[in-house]
């Protein structure tokens, strides 16, 4: 068991910001994972997963938890019939090629979630009007009283959440898909990574959408867009030009930078749309939005 100190997390996220864990592990097999969860008990020290952090906003001051990530075994691939079993730390885009090669459609709305499974569990990830909870059959849950398989109406998956705490580590993921000819889900994989490619900063350092779309006639985008923040900018974070539900990290970013850009667009939603913006990207470490009211 390897466990560093002082990791630094902003190489870890997509959006490239956030301070030192005070403790950092990588597991490659569910034993490990036990063992260093009986660690973090015995120190009383919370625990946290990460995948490949595209959906998440470190703490500049750094995360007082021990932070694991997922390899080797825990992040393999393997597929029996319709059945794909994937790791926690498997990216969707290994397991997406795994399933093209067997011949199995269904996961395509993935293409451009640059995740992991374990984090798509814990997102209920989506795109296209697909998400995790359309394939997924079960899910491998560890936590410091042991480990168990359960269905998404136990993870509680609804529109870009779970029920899963921090202490939980999702180990595995099995899928279930459909035969599809692998030339047709190269062709669709394509056309969504150009429509994502038009419409998205994907060439730019995010964590995706920030916000979660309201219940209103306008999505978080349109309605930021409509508030006039294209391109705002504090310090080195700024609301994405191309679309305004994505802060860009405009070269220094600091999570402290993106967080009074978030509490700014809330306020200025609450104000013109009496809508109270949720976020979507997930908090690690000791961050809060400012109150709108
Ligand atoms: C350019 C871009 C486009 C995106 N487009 C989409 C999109 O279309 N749809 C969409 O839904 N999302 C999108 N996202 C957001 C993000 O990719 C998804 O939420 C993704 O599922 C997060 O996976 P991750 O492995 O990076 O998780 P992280 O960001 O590392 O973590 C997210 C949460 O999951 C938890 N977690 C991660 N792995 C585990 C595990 N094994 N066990 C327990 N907890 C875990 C973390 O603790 C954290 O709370 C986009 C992001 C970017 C940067």
């Amino acid at each position: 068991m390897n466990v560093e100190e002082g990791v630094e997390l902003a190489r870890f996220t997509t959006l490239g910001t956030g301070g030192p864990a005070r403790a950092f592990a990588r597991a490659e097999s569910a034993a490990e994972v036990t063992g260093l969860l009986q660690w973090a008990a015995a120190r009383e020290l919370p625990v946290a997963t990460i995948g490949l952090g595209s959906n998440l906003l470190v703490a500049d001051e750094g995360v007082d938890a021990l932070v694991l990530k997922l390899a080797g075994g825990l992040a393999a691939v393997d597929s029996d019939g319709e059945l794909v079993r994937a790791g926690g730390g498997a990216t969707n885009a290994v397991v997406l090629h795994h399933a093209r090669n067997a011949g199995l459609g269904g996961f395509e709305f993935a293409c451009a979630i640059p995740g992991t499974i374990g984090g798509g569990v814990w997102m209920n990830g989506g795109a296209y009007g697909a998400d995790f909870a359309s394939v997924l059959v079960r899910a491998l849950v560890a936590s410091a009283d042991g480990s168990g398989w359960l269905t998404p109406a136990e993870l509680g998956l609804s529109y870009r959440h779970s029920d899963l705490r921090h202490g939980q580590v999702v180990l595995a993921a099995e899928l279930r898909l459909r035969p599809r000819d692998p030339d047709e889900i190269k062709r669709d994989v394509r056309e969504l990574n150009a429509r994502r490619k038009a419409a998205q900063p994907t060439n730019r350092r995010t964590f995706g959408s920030v916000f979660k779309n309201p219940e209103h006639e306008l999505t978080a985008g349109r309605m930021l867009e409509a508030c006039g923040l294209k391109g705002h900018r504090i310090g080195g974070a700024q609301i994405s030009p191309k679309h305004a539900n994505f802060i860009e990290n405009a070269g220094d970013a600091r999570t402290a930078d993106a967080l009074a850009l978030m509490s700014e667009a809330r306020r200025r939603a609450f104000e013109q749309y009496g809508v109270e913006l949720r976020h979507e990207v997930e908090f690690l470490g000791d961050l809060a939005l400012e109150p709108i009211r």
